[in-house]
């Protein structure tokens, strides 16, 4: 599957779509989600074109990578989330509903979370 430059994500790292910015640097964009799951619930998203999880994490360079998990606590202590808790979460595909093909993970917390999996 080739990467979609009209995604939804695609879209809002251009500018063309508004969005609830919490942090931005070179390579990352972080966005409140538009339909929370949890009290607070942040999207961190790397600004190159990775489709999913899997695509990053084969393709990404060294400093991508290193930025990807440096943003995690960077917004984690923005959002006061630290102390208390949060959780990641990255859907990769059809199985873990993967709605949008830009690669991001999900950052929730704010309240207890609850089991990992609902089945
Ligand atoms: P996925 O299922 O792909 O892992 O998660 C996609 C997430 O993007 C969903 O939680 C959904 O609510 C969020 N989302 C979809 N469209 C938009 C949008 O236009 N703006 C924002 N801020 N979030 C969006």
């Amino acid at each position: 599957m080739a990467y979609n430059q009209n995604n939804i994500f695609a879209k809002i790292i251009r500018g063309e779509i508004p969005c609830q910015k919490v942090y931005e640097d070179q390579e990352i964009l972080a966005f409140h989600d538009i339909n929370p799951k949890a009290k607070t619930h942040v999207l961190i998203v790397p600004k190159a074109a990775y489709i999913s999880w899997d695509d990053f994490a084969m393709q990404a360079t060294s400093s991508q990578t290193a930025a990807l998990m440096k943003a995690i606590p960077i917004v984690a202590r923005k959002l006061g989330l630290e102390k208390q808790g949060y959780r990641i979460i990255a859907n990769h595909g059809h199985h873990a509903h993967q709605e949008v093909p830009h690669f991001h993970l999900h950052l929730l917390g704010g309240n207890p979370l609850g089991p990992l999996v609902q089945s």
